[in-house]
């Protein structure tokens, strides 16, 4: 290997390891994450639920709350939950339908 090749090949490692990816606690990659992430974003809650959504008409949100419904049950109402809060959806889980999906497809 001549230097010059070397020192391209150093150089191509470094910048990979510094673009390799960091998890958040939502098991999404960090600048993804629209809550800890570059870029946070308004999320969804229900009350009972156990994850956060990115729309509010996000169709597993939606059957969630029918479900409830259909027992009889009062649905809680869908929160929005701004940067400010985000320490609500902290130990949420992202959503399957409408935050980890659309992430792995814009890959
Ligand atoms: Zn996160
Ligand atoms: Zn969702």
């Amino acid at each position: 290997m001549t230097p010059a090749a070397k020192a391209h090949a150093a150089e191509r490692a470094k910048r990979a390891s510094s673009r390799a990816p960091r998890w958040c606690r939502h098991a999404l990659e960090q600048t993804d994450c629209p809550v800890c992430g570059e870029n946070p974003r308004t999320v969804y809650i229900a009350g009972g639920g156990t994850t956060f959504h990115l729309r509010k008409d996000c169709p597993s949100l939606v059957k969630g709350q029918t479900k409830v419904e259909r027992r009889g049950g009062v649905t809680s109402p869908i929160t929005a939950v701004g940067r400010k809060a985000a320490s609500q959806v902290e130990f949420r889980d992202p959503c399957r339908t409408c935050v980890k999906k659309p992430l792995e497809e814009r890959k």
